[in-house]
């Protein structure tokens, strides 16, 4: 089918990104919405709209009968999931195309493959890619088998659901008297959280750092690595900021895994924009898992890279090759990305509402992109990211300064939001140094937690 029209089946700042990438592609536009989107930017710039449901997420954007019949009535001719929602669903992907749209992302088997981790893995091993020591697949029922398999890797290991995600079905287990237990327990979860009670065992890496690669890969023999990203600053498994290039990783290590990915793309035939996750952890990298998808953090590679990661992910899927050759890749400067989220930036809790009074940052190297405007409602029902702010400069120290600028400029009054926690985040000594691992941000705001504690009890 040609590609003339793309419904935009997400919401948020994420489909006004999709927007103005079909837009400049000359690409006309439907977005589709819940009662309780009417007034997002994307749908009063979109060409034609059509709501799908109520506000609830598995009524409407989760809704795939609805989904399709938007897109049959707009006379959509493509379909770009954004990230979240139905954007890694192999069954959605599926439909899409046996309705006889094209799904903006790789293949329906393509996402089964790489939504399994054990066969994920396994096909990162063919490609070379290096991955955490672990079981060379599912675990059995024999635990004598079980038992010999985690002494060679050695304790602590961490059982994981093979059809797992979001952070769920995981379990660290630190000696044999646990192993036992938690290998049934984390199968019992996986069966009632994901349908399949399949689970997997590998080394668990104490004090890792989240460094992940970008690639761009056409499905017809073609693929680029856009080097990597560094995301460990994450608070329960969610991303808070991330930058590019990753602190301390070489040139040759760039090139090392990136190759690997990008061969292990066109191993798979992958079509569109995706993700290699890496645990990094003493020099070396082990690969957890590949996201099929556009990611929220995609523009720090942008601001480095000069690449609209979008508009290619759109490209490649109506058929088209990859425009861009690996020796074209070249990267300059350094990014950061701060998630501007509404909520309290101590508590964390969600804090929806009007946004009374907005007054974002400009200058050179300083990007918003973001959904929201003066006299916007912040819905509760959904995430509650309103925007991100990504800076661009010459080096990472220069790029750091210019963040702390612009979230000095950026005003967001009538809901909380978290950039203080931002602020505090930037000229944190460890962070200006760079490398913090995983875990870091959870000590940080365990320690604040302790030292606040005893005031509020005198
Ligand atoms: P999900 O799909 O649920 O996000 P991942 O496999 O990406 O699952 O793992 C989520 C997080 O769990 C990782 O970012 C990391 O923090 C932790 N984790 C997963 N595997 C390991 C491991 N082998 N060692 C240490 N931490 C791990």
């Amino acid at each position: 089918m040609k590609l003339e029209k793309v419904l935009i089946a997400n919401r948020g700042e994420i489909a006004l990104r999709i927007l103005r990438a079909c837009r400049q592609l000359g690409l006309k536009t439907v977005a589709v919405h819940s009662t309780a989107d009417r007034d997002l930017m994307h749908v009063k710039l979109a060409d034609e709209t059509v709501c799908i449901g109520p506000a609830a997420p598995k009524d409407s954007y989760l809704n795939i009968p609805s989904i399709i019949a938007a897109a049959e009535s707009s006379g959509a001719s493509a379909i770009h999931p954004g990230y979240g929602f139905l954007s890694e669903n192999a069954d959605f992907a599926e439909m899409v195309e046996k309705s006889g749209f094209i799904f903006i992302g790789p293949t329906a088997d393509t996402i089964r493959l790489m939504g399994d981790k054990v066969s994920a893995k396994k096909a990162m091993q063919r490609a070379g890619v290096p991955c955490v020591p672990g079981s060379a697949g599912t675990l059995g029922d024999n635990f004598e088998e079980n038992r010999r398999l985690a002494e060679e890797i050695g304790y602590p290991i961490i059982i994981k659901a093979a059809g797992g995600g979001g952070g769920r079905g995981m379990r660290v287990v630190r000696s044999e008297a646990e192993l036992e237990n938690a290998i049934a327990l984390t199968k019992r979860e996986a069966d009632m959280f994901f349908n399949n009670p399949a689970v997997y065992m590998e080394k668990f890496l104490e004090n890792p750092r989240h460094v992940e690669f970008q690639v761009l890969s056409d499905g017809q023999g073609h693929a680029v690595y856009l080097g990597e990203r560094d995301c460990s600053m994450q608070r329960r498994n969610q991303k808070v900021l991330e930058e590019a290039p990753a602190p301390f990783i070489t040139p040759e290590q760039r090139k090392s895994i990136g190759e690997r990915c990008a061969q292990a793309c066109i191993d798979i035939g992958y079509r569109g924009a995706g993700t290699f996750e890496f645990l990094y952890e003493n020099g070396s990298f082990y690969f957890i898992e590949m996201n099929t998808r556009v990611q929220v953090e995609h523009p720090v590679t942008e601001m480095i890279t000069g690449i609209d990661i979008v508009r290619e992910m759109i490209a490649v899927s109506a058929g088209m090759p990859l425009s861009i050759r690996q020796s074209q890749v070249k990267i300059k400067g350094h990014a950061f990305e701060c998630r501007i989220n509404a909520e309290n930036p101590k508590t964390f809790l969600p804090s929806p509402g009007e946004i009374k009074w907005l007054h974002v940052p400009g200058g050179p190297g300083v990007r918003w992109d973001s959904h929201v405007y003066q006299g916007y409602r912040v819905p509760p029902y959904y995430d509650s990211l309103i925007g991100k702010l990504i800076v661009h400069d010459n080096d990472r120290e220069l790029a750091r300064l210019r963040a702390l600028e612009a979230l000095d400029e950026l005003i967001v009054e009538g809901i909380q939001t978290n950039i203080p926690l931002h602020k505090e985040l930037l000229t944190d000594p460890a962070e200006i140094k760079g490398g913090v691992s995983i875990h870091y941000l959870e000590h940080k705001l365990e320690d604040a937690a302790q030292k606040e504690a005893p005031n509020k009890e005198a």
